[in-house]
Formats: structure tokens, sequence, C-alpha cells
């Protein structure tokens, strides 16, 4: 399916569509008023208070402005804080006792992209029952328009990215870091991370080469940071004169992939191992919370801390925060390079990872790619195929079914898609919430063991 037909995606990260097509100013400014509806009728107040950001896209104000209509025409006070992370919006919904935040954003995903995120007071992604209410408003246009003098009002706060940058400070080892003076490469991709990451980084002491830092939305490459997107990255750090790391934000900044001091990309997998690690070393055990879809590296950092553990949990920042929350654990987050550290906020949060992982260099003591081969190292295949190819969405759960009587004798969770857990290896399918593919990943200890299961999984599934 071309980019051109794909619908418009609603789920529990909130709606994603093709901007002018699928995603415009009137899907935008009904998901605002079906958001605003949703707040009065859940909190009891006439005039909630959101949060509003987005992140640097260039089809981001118009979305964004509709948006801020949608929500004022409700009822609901806005202030709109513009350019923002997304974790920047879950950080100002607390500074600003909101009761909920929406920022405007397709993450990862290219420029011919914009969507919707909805936060909750706690500055939360809401957790599946609750997105799927605000989804079935946006849907059936269940909207409370209001009178003309109840219309809500818009206020500006343009020190988010400060407030945000302060937090992170205020729950790091500052001075451990400063010590270091870290030489330190950015990759901002031209997005929304440009003036929060630089920022933290030199309060940090670090000396900072920032590429694609120019706030602009035009991305300077393709956005998910993942190694074949972060050559430049690679580059500089390897050109960069005793550099101890490099770092990747998505546009939307809640997500980090680290290169090594070598210029190595070391996986976007580790970026939550090497905060985790961290965190473990700092409190001297805890609770971790990592989706399905995450490598055991982190179970097999827990295991080195007596007493700690990990909560596994379905794909989706909800859904980690859904875990991580009630067992008070120390760190959360998912494979693909969101860490979510609760004193932060409840949002995957780059800025945190790169605050903890530049605490964990400082601690140490030594090289990142000498911490890396520290490490426990699998291979993981990660196939991603067209959900139209495999039959649509009505084929999926018969093929989840076809692969959970296959693997009957193994370990199997069924908490989202099928996940078999082998000896030396595990297999996870499922659909995503964010693009119309079905995701096939296998972890083993080889390159060659964990295609075998992604091969076997696909035959067992019949797609
Ligand atoms: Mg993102």
């Amino acid at each position: 399916m071309s980019t051109d037909e794909a619908p418009l995606m609603l789920s529990v990260s909130g709606a994603r569509g093709i901007v002018g097509r699928t995603m415009t100013p009137d899907v935008a400014a009904a998901y605002g008023g079906a958001f605003g509806s949703f707040l009065k009728a859940t909190t009891g107040k006439a005039r909630p208070r959101v949060v509003v950001g987005r992140d640097g896209r260039i089809s981001g104000p118009p979305l964004a402005a509709a948006a801020i209509g949608g929500l004022t025409a409700t009822g609901c006070d806005v202030i709109d804080i513009g350019v923002a992370m997304t974790p920047t919006v879950g950080v100002m919904i607390g500074h600003h006792r909101a009761d909920g935040g929406l920022t405007v954003t397709a993450s990862h995903n290219p420029i011919q992209w914009n969507g919707i995120k909805c936060l909750d007071g706690d500055g939360l992604a809401p957790p599946p029952a609750i997105a799927k209410e605000i989804v079935d408003r946006f849907k059936a246009r269940r909207i409370d328009w209001c009178g003309p003098l109840e219309t809500g009002r818009v206020s500006e706060d343009m020190s988010a990215a400060r407030v945000h940058v302060d937090r992170v400070l205020a729950n790091v080892d500052v001075a451990a870091i400063r010590a270091c003076r870290f030489t330190v490469v950015l990759d901002s991709v031209n997005g929304s991370g440009c003036l929060g990451g630089r920022m933290l980084l030199e309060e940090l002491g670090c000396s900072v080469q920032h590429i694609f830092g120019e706030m602009t939305g035009v991305f300077g490459h393709v956005p998910e940071p993942l190694a074949e997107n972060l050559v430049e990255l690679a580059g500089a750090v390897r050109g960069a004169p005793g550099a101890a790391c490099g770092f990747a934000q998505d546009p939307d900044a809640d997500r980090l992939a680290v290169v090594d001091e070598r210029g190595t990309f070391i996986g976007e997998e580790f970026t939550l191992v090497l905060a985790a690690l961290r965190m473990l070393q700092r409190t001297g055990g805890g609770t971790l919370a990592a989706n399905l879809s995450t490598s055991r590296m982190v179970d097999d950092v827990a295991a080195r801390f007596p007493g700690s553990h990990v909560v596994r949990t379905a794909v989706g920042e909800a859904n980690v925060v859904a875990g991580l929350r009630p067992a008070k654990g120390v760190l959360g987050g998912e494979g693909n390079g969101g860490v979510i550290f609760p004193p932060v906020c409840w949002v995957r949060d780059s800025l945190t990872a790169m605050a903890l992982v530049l605490e964990l260099l400082a601690h140490e003591g030594k090289p990142l790619s000498a911490i890396v081969a520290g490490l426990p190292r699998y291979a993981m295949v990660k196939r991603k195929m067209e959900l139209a190819s495999v039959g649509g969405m009505a084929a999926v759960a018969p093929a989840l079914a076809k692969v959970k009587a296959a693997f009957a004798k193994e370990r199997i969770s069924d908490v989202d898609g099928v996940r078999v857990d082998f000896a030396d290896g595990w297999v996870h399918l499922r659909a995503s919430n964010t693009e119309p593919i079905v995701r096939v990943i296998a972890e083993a200890p080889t390159a060659e063991r964990a295609n075998e299961l992604c091969d076997r999984c696909r035959e067992a599934a019949g797609v």
C-alpha cells in the first residue's frame, strides 16, 4: 500500500494520517473537540485546562491551530507551548496543573505523516480503555460544543524546554557528569528536540557538536533513529576528537539512539538497557517495565541486582506505564529507544535517556564501547509486512491463533499479539498500533537462529 492510500490510523497511540489526505485541519479540530468533550465529561469541570504542543513538522501549525480551535470551542482553556518535544508536553501538564495535554506529532514517521496524541492530567498516555473512549467520541463526532460565552481562552508559554531540562537536571548526578567534560555529537533531525537537547547537554558541561540542529521541521534524514539513517551522526562522532558518544533523537524527541565513541551504532535496544543499568546501580535494585518486543538484555541486567525484576507489557507507552506505575518501578521503556523515568514524566523522554547514559559513563569511567562489550549480546531480527499483503486486519486474529496452536508446547503470551518464548530465544508477532503493518520480531543468540524463529512463526501463521 502506498502512503497515499494509507487510512487514518486510530489507536491507543492516538491518530495518525497522511497530511492533506487523511490528516487535515477538520480531523484535528474534531479530535480536539472530542478530547475537550471527554475532559469536560470526566473531570466535571466546565473549563478544563489543556497543554498543546507540536513537533517541528512544517504541517504542524495549521493542525495545532485547528486542534486548539476544537478544544477552546468545547470550553477548554489552552496553554500553547509551541514546538515542543512530546515528553515536554507531559512535563508541562504537571507544571501548569492541567487536566490533559495534546501534541501534534507523527513521531518517527516520514514527513508525509502527522498525527495527534493525547495525554491525561497526570501526563500519562491514556490507558487503552480511555484511549478508545476518546477515539470512539471522535469517530461518532460526539462533541459537546459550547455556547459563545463559554469559549475557552488561549495563553502561550514559551519556557517549556527550560522547565523540562531543569526537571531532568534535578534528577541526575550533574556534578559527576560535568566533571567529565564530555564531547558529545547530537543529531536532532531538525525536529523538536533541537532546543532542549542542546540546552541539556550544555548544562551538563558537554562540548556539543550539533548536527541537524535547526528546528526547521525539514528532517535532515529519514527520521526513524535506525543505523541506516544515522550515517552522518556516526561519521561526525568519528571525526570529533575525543567524543564520548553520539545521540540521535526522533522528531518528537521521545526516542533516543546511541552511537559509541568509535562511531559504531550500538542499537536502539541498548538505550533502555544502559539507562536501566545506571538506575539499578543507583538504587541497588528495583522493578523495571518493558514491552514484550524488548530485548532480553534488560532481564539480564536486572538479574545482576538481587530483588530486581522486569514487568513485561503490551507494546505502547500507555501499556508500559500501566505496568510501571503500580509496581513503583524505577524505570520503564521500550526497545525502540524509549526510556520512561517517573521523576521527570510518564512519557518516553530522550533528554532523560541522554542524561542517564552520560551518568553511566561518568560512573563507570570507561568508554561506552567497553560498557557495551560487558553486556550480553543477542541478535534481533525485525521484519514488517504490509497489512494489506497478509489479507488486512481481519486476517490477523486467525494468524495469531494458528501460531498459538503450532507452538502450544512452548511458553506463550497473548497479552499483545502472540509472543513465543523458547529456551534460547523468542519471537513476537503483532499488528502495529500506528502503521498498517504486521511486525515479526525475534531474538536469539545468533542472527541465523533469530531468522529461523521468524520464518517458523510466519510459516505457522500462514502469512
Ligand atoms: Mg517519537
